[in-house]
């Protein structure tokens, strides 16, 4: 959300932990404790060679089949949501069925400058959400400013601070434009959660590094993000004109909030564990009630920063 210095971040992934072929973390594959034992390698060999022949068998085979219906990824459905200033696309791909009440929607980029999210929101196309849930997965908001690696859009203004809820005149590098809503990609977002009303929007930024509780938002299905994806929590003072505080304030009982990822490219590691948090999220508003029913964090008292 804002262009601050990075901090070093622990990644949560195990130093044991692996890729699979398909590029998915496998945790804690240690190696064999026999292989540990001087006196026993010779056996762990053996052991291994023997282990060898079936797993490089269900390799090939496995390479060689064609790809099964549960292998397959789930059918995108990409809708175009709006066109930017310099008339780039702005599209939405709904992942799971497309008629599922639950909405989670994802958005990768906002701050042309902060693009690491568009890692985690390709990631989640490749997934099944629960059943009842389906993700809106908005890889960029700002496809001018993500073109041009500019925070704003092409007219230089912040979108994260273009949207009406305590709007005011801001110039410089959060220039907030002429007034609410001027910009087509601000108003092409708040269209898409004014028809979805999605339980859960997600906003990647940089590069904070931790998950900032949204007053009003649901405390438990942030934290549990930040738990997930193993990073901490802040609440922050009140920003004017951002779309969280827009949401929080206009749909309540519906839960907004930004993930500040830290700065750089994200790991494999670490884009496993967001897609993750993600999809813990998908699970519990998949609940009757799902998002409306837990504690949310009062706007009038922010917890202190952790
Ligand atoms: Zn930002």
């Amino acid at each position: 959300m804002w262009p601050v210095p990075p901090r070093s971040h622990p990644s949560g992934v195990a130093a044991d932990d692996i890729r699979s072929a398909n590029g998915d973390i496998v945790p804690g594959s240690r190696p064999h404790p026999a292989a540990r034992d001087g006196g026993t390698i010779r056996h762990a060999l053996r052991v291994r060679t023997w282990l060898a022949v079936p797993i490089v068998a269900l390799t090939l085979l496995t390479a060689a089949a064609p790809a099964r219906a549960s292998d397959s990824p789930p059918p995108l459905r990409g809708e175009v949501i709006g066109r930017s200033v310099q008339d780039r696309p702005i599209r939405v791909v709904r992942v799971g069925d497309p008629d599922a009440r639950r909405k989670v929607l994802v958005v990768g980029c906002i701050h042309g400058t902060e693009p690491a999210g568009l890692a985690i929101t390709r990631a989640l196309r490749r997934i099944a959400p629960p059943a009842g849930v389906q993700l809106l997965l908005l890889d960029r908001i700002n496809p001018d400013g993500c073109a041009a690696g500019t925070r704003g859009n092409a007219r230089g203004v912040d979108l994260n601070r273009n949207f009406p809820r305590a709007w005011r005149p801001l110039d410089g590098v959060f220039e907030s434009g002429p007034r609410a809503l001027s910009e087509p990609e601000s108003r092409a977002a708040r269209a898409l959660i004014r028809r979805e009303r999605p339980s859960v929007s997600i906003w990647y930024h940089q590069a904070l590094n931790w998950v900032d509780l949204q007053p009003g938002s649901n405390l438990r299905l942030m934290r549990m993000y930040a738990r997930v994806s193993g990073m901490r929590t802040a609440v922050t003072p009140p920003l004017p004109g951002t779309v969280v505080r827009w949401t929080a304030h206009t749909y309540p009982g519906r839960t907004a909030f930004v993930v500040e990822l830290p700065a750089g490219r994200l790991s494999p590691a670490a884009v496993f564990h967001h897609r993750r948090a993600v999809l813990a999220l998908a699970r519990a508003v998949r609940a009757p009630g799902g998002a409306r029913t837990a504690r949310h964090l009062s706007p009038a008292s922010p917890a202190r920063r952790r």
